[in-house]
């Protein structure tokens, strides 16, 4: 069980700066995302997009913009716990409780809800057997590379995961790569890789097909894949996996008892409050006359409900309003020596 002052949901740029907001006033936070990397959608829709509407940063990129908002909260040693969906919230005492995917245990005062759109997840398999073997066969990403290694595999998708995927794991792997289209989505010199390895007999590529039913008992044996006029086929593999892109799902946020107005969680804009006392909604999942769904809306948002967090985790001191130019305190915090 991890105790905290806050903890948040979401790791992308405005859960990001919450903490930062949170650790200037001395108050910890643990963070938790879905995603196995750091950034939301910065990172996950557009790292190599310019942003240029970030205060006082003429232009950036999503990945940039991430770096640095990891950069601003190393101070504060904040952990970020990935790959994990935040389940269950009960109230237990004063504190929170909340339950990740993971069956990891905070129990927190104050949770501030950064969740975005709601949790991205992989579109999966269209096929029933696929959920039977999810984890055991079927996949949606690789954690560890080596677990492919001698092995059949089939990777579907069209692409850049896919054919990345497809390039890397066929230097130790027996690779198919299929796709519905002829056509790939992926960028040409990525294509062009693979078409080169398929030349060489190091990929195997079969299109246009589509997954029409997995075999096994235990494990996964064999797929078959159809193509548009029915014409089927049966391939023996040890896995498949599968890159379709994400959705977004608002998911167990919607079961914790907040009020909710299609989809987005209206909060008072006074200190970003949900209907639920020390639970803050910020960012593009909170709803409030004139929200705005932007990134600098996202920070002003955080550093209010950073402020009201403090009256819930320490309820016998007095926050006090303080510059991060001339606070010894928030100085301390922040690692910085000065002379004078
Ligand atoms: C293509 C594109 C371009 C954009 N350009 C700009 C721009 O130029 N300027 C600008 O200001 N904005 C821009 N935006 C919008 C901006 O990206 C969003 O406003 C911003 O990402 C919102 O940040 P957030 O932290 O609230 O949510 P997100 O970035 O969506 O992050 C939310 C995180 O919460 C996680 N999460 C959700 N539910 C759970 C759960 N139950 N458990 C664990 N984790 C969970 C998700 O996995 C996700 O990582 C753009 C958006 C897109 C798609």
């Amino acid at each position: 069980m991890i105790k905290t002052d806050v903890l948040i949901i979401g790791a992308g740029p405005v859960g990001l700066f919450s903490a930062q907001q949170l650790g200037l006033i001395g108050l910890k936070a643990e963070i938790v995302d879905n995603l196995d990397k750091i950034g939301g959608q910065c990172i996950e829709l557009y790292p190599d997009k310019p942003i240029y509407d970030i205060p006082g940063i003429p232009e950036c990129t999503g990945e940039i913009l991430t770096k640095n908002l990891i950069e601003q909260i190393k101070p504060f040693k904040t952990n970020i716990h990935l790959n994990e969906r935040v389940q269950e919230v009960s109230k237990e005492n004063k504190n929170w409780k909340i339950v990740t995917s993971k069956g990891k245990i905070f129990v927190a005062p104050n949770i501030i809800i950064a969740g975005g759109v709601g949790s991205f997840e992989p579109r999966k398999f269209p096929v029933k057997e696929s959920e039977k073997f999810e984890n055991n066969g079927v996949y949606y990403s690789v954690k560890d590379k080596n677990y492919f290694k001698n092995k059949k595999v089939c990777i579907f998708g069209g692409g850049d995961s896919a054919l990345d995927w497809a390039i890397e794991l066929s230097n130790f792997a027996e690779v198919i790569l299929i796709h519905r289209r002829n056509e790939f989505r992926g960028t040409g010199h990525t294509v062009e890789i693979a078409k080169k390895l398929e030349k060489e007999g190091k990929l195997k590529i079969k299109t246009p097909f589509q997954i029409d039913s997995i075999e096994g008992q235990n494990k996964v044996k064999a797929i078959t894949i159809k193509d548009d006029d029915g014409k089927s086929e049966k391939i023996a593999t040890d896995c498949i996996l599968g890159f379709f892109g994400l959705i977004m799902k608002l998911g167990p946020i919607a079961e914790w008892g907040l009020n909710l107005e299609k989809k987005h969680i209206p909060v008072n804009t006074e200190n970003f409050q949900t209907n639920k006392e020390g639970i803050f909604a910020i960012g593009d999942i909170c709803t409030y006359p004139g929200k705005l769904k932007l990134i600098l809306s996202g920070f002003h948002e955080g550093a209010l409900a950073a402020r009201a967090c403090f009256k819930f985790a320490r309820p016998n001191e007095k926050y006090r309003f303080e510059f991060t130019t001339t606070s010894k305190s928030m100085h301390e915090r922040l690692g910085i020596k000065k002379s004078d």
